[in-house]
């Protein structure tokens, strides 16, 4: 499959003409992302996993040109709670509005909440595109729905450290 990482595009033009491009990045490809990943992820580079990207180009029923994101696959992130990696399967299909360079930015209050909004670039990393998306995707706290803290309670232990400590003095 076709390699995302390096192609660049002009982003007015490969919405204006409707052009799609499909292939697979690679989640080490995506620096920004790699700084959430589970710490064992970096065993390997080949244990972070590809993502399959789609992104088409096109314009909506206002005229405005936009590009649609999709992502699938998925992340190894470390639970906040019991620190074991969390697999989040991402399923992204997001709708980004082009804003040509010098035009008007949307208002913010008027924005369809569902679109979000990039500088339209003449030499536009898609790879770039692709990593904006993902981080967005990302929870603001990664933990598993249910699961314990830490076997044998560090939490507990390092809470009553101090009082041991003292303990030991008397
Ligand atoms: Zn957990």
């Amino acid at each position: 499959m076709k390699q995302i990482v390096g192609i660049v595009i002009d982003s007015l033009a490969f919405a204006r003409e409707g052009r799609h491009l499909v292939g697979q990045l690679a989640v080490n490809d995506l620096p920004r992302v790699a700084d959430v990943l589970a710490d064992d992820a970096d065993d390997g580079d080949d244990l972070r996993g590809v993502l399959s990207c789609r992104l088409s180009g096109g314009r909506n029923d206002a005229g405005k040109l936009f590009l649609l994101v999709e992502v699938s696959g998925e992340l190894r992130l470390k639970c906040q709670r019991c620190l074991e990696s969390l697999v989040l399967p991402l399923d992204i299909k997001s709708q980004v509005m082009l804003v040509p360079p010098g035009a008007p930015w949307p208002d913010e209050s008027l924005a369809d909440d569902t679109a979000d909004a990039v500088e339209a670039l003449a030499e536009q990393p898609v790879a770039a595109l692709i990593e904006e998306e993902v981080l967005l995707a990302l929870p603001v706290v990664p933990r598993h729905e249910s699961c314990a803290l830490p076997e044998g309670g560090d939490h507990d232990r390092r809470a009553a450290s101090p009082f041991a400590a003292l303990a030991r003095l008397k």
